[in-house]
């Protein structure tokens, strides 16, 4: 009798394991959107603006709504506690993109500066590399320079974020992705006009030749033969490319020096959002992300794609608020788009998005916030919300830095396996709520390749 409910006890044990592994979807596609630096109050200041709520982006209604910790090798960990002790402790040793791309790639934590290699300087393998030798397509869009930090941490191998034309090398000759969209073209400075000369700044005169004459491009498949590149450049390009037939390999450089729009004449600080206009002929992050999604779906088995909105990050550095709000429309506008194409062209069942940030950059708050006296000698530290002026007026906020912060970032999911973040989500802030490791991100999707 005893024998028979130990056989029993095991059976139901053996079948719930079962049962569990096949309710785990696996996705087809995993589509990585960052905020590069946008943090909690970031994406609440354009959800404001845009829609005079402070919870009204797309990322804020997905199911899955998780923080995560940022920290890098040069830092010292995050501690809730002091974060409610001391004001300025959000300040130290925070980590920089290169750090916290290749811990979102890779699933390993490193110094600040590095690309994809650890703290010895050795190769890590990238999320992407397990995907391209399972058969998936992969690739990076970015709305600043395609050899910056985020996009190069997905792809490239490099002890030094600022060894542009060598990251660019890389990423261009040598890895096996399939899109490379971003800025850094040599011929335009930010407005889209030209230069009197160009500037090899972020690709140098050998790939960027190689690149136009249609010669660049390694063995991307595997079978032996180069796999040359397509190369588009102007916003029709990009827009004709949001669907229908597709090449097989797509290199997209805007005519643009530096980012899309953040560093456009004129938009500096003092303008209202959308003022001076926008510079025409300059693709938008959707419209850079649906044409790379193009390219990326013809192959059957799937593909990973990683979309980074980069000037966030830039816009909170200058602490330029209406360019922040400009920003995170652009990026609220491609997550959008890419939600519309799974919803038209694909499903929650075979998609995993993931949105969130590499680190929060300009410690932003709501007014009035900072250390307040209360009783003698007794020092309270008090962060305020966002104040929200209604729709299309900027909100009251207040920045506390000119650089990155340690603060937990957000990290929304939603689709197939996104469950899977809450479950590891074992740590809880006392403002966040539950968090994870940014490090747990991208070791939960390499489960779904295994
Ligand atoms: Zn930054």
């Amino acid at each position: 009798m005893k024998k028979q409910r130990v056989m029993f006890l095991l059976a139901l044990m053996i079948l719930s394991v079962i049962f569990a592994c096949s309710s785990q979807s696996e996705p087809k596609n995993v589509i990585i959107i960052i905020g590069d630096g946008a943090g909690f109050n970031q994406l609440q200041a354009g959800s404001l603006y845009l829609y005079g709520d402070e919870n009204a982006l797309t990322p804020h209604k997905f199911p899955v709504k998780l923080a995560a910790t940022t920290y890098s090798m040069s830092g010292a960990g995050y501690k809730p506690a002091l974060v409610i002790e001391n004001f300025d402790y959000l300040k130290e040793k925070c980590t920089d993109s290169a750090a916290s791309g290749t811990a979102l790639s890779t699933g390993s934590k490193t110094y600040n500066g590095a690309i994809g290699v650890d703290t010895l300087r050795q190769p890590l393998k990238h999320l992407f590399e397990v995907a391209e030798e399972k058969g998936k397509s992969t690739g990076v869009v970015t709305s600043v320079p395609l050899s910056h930090a985020t996009p190069a941490a997905f792809v490239a191998h490099n002890e030094n974020r600022g060894n542009y034309h060598e990251i660019a090398e890389e990423m261009i000759q040598r890895s096996a992705v399939d899109v490379i969209i971003g800025c850094g073209h040599p011929f335009y400075n930010d407005d889209n006009f030209p230069l009197p000369e160009p500037e090899y700044k972020y690709l140098s005169q050998t790939i960027w030749d190689a690149v136009k004459d249609g010669s660049a491009g390694g063995d991307a498949d595997g079978d032996g033969q180069a796999d040359p590149w397509t190369f588009i450049e102007s916003r029709d390009d990009f827009q004709k490319l949001n669907e229908g037939e597709a090449p097989r390999r797509l290199i997209g450089i805007p005519q643009v020096a530096s980012t899309l729009q953040a560093n456009r004449t004129g938009a500096d600080g003092q303008t209202e959002p959308f003022s001076p206009p926008f510079t025409d002929n300059v693709p938008t992050l959707a419209e850079m992300s649906l044409a790379a999604i193009n390219v990326l779906d013809e192959n059957p088995s799937g593909f990973y794609l990683m979309i980074e909105a980069g000037a966030i990050d830039w816009a909170c550095h200058a602490n330029n608020a209406p360019r922040l709000v400009e920003e995170v429309i652009d990026m609220e506008k491609a997550v959008q788009a890419v939600v519309d194409w799974i919803e038209s062209s694909s499903s929650w069942e075979e998609t995993l998005v993931v949105i969130t940030a590499d680190h929060e950059t300009g410690y932003i708050t709501g007014p009035a916030s900072g250390p307040v006296e209360k009783a003698a000698s007794e020092i309270e530290i008090v962060y305020q919300p966002l104040v929200n002026n209604g729709k299309g007026t900027m909100p009251g906020l207040e920045f506390h830095s000119g650089g990155h912060t340690n603060s937990l970032v957000p990290v929304y999911a939603r689709g197939a396996g996104a469950q899977e973040f809450a479950e590891i989500a074992s740590q809880t802030d006392p403002q966040r709520g539950s968090y994870l490791d940014n490090t747990d991100i991208p070791r939960v999707i390499k489960t779904f390749l295994e």
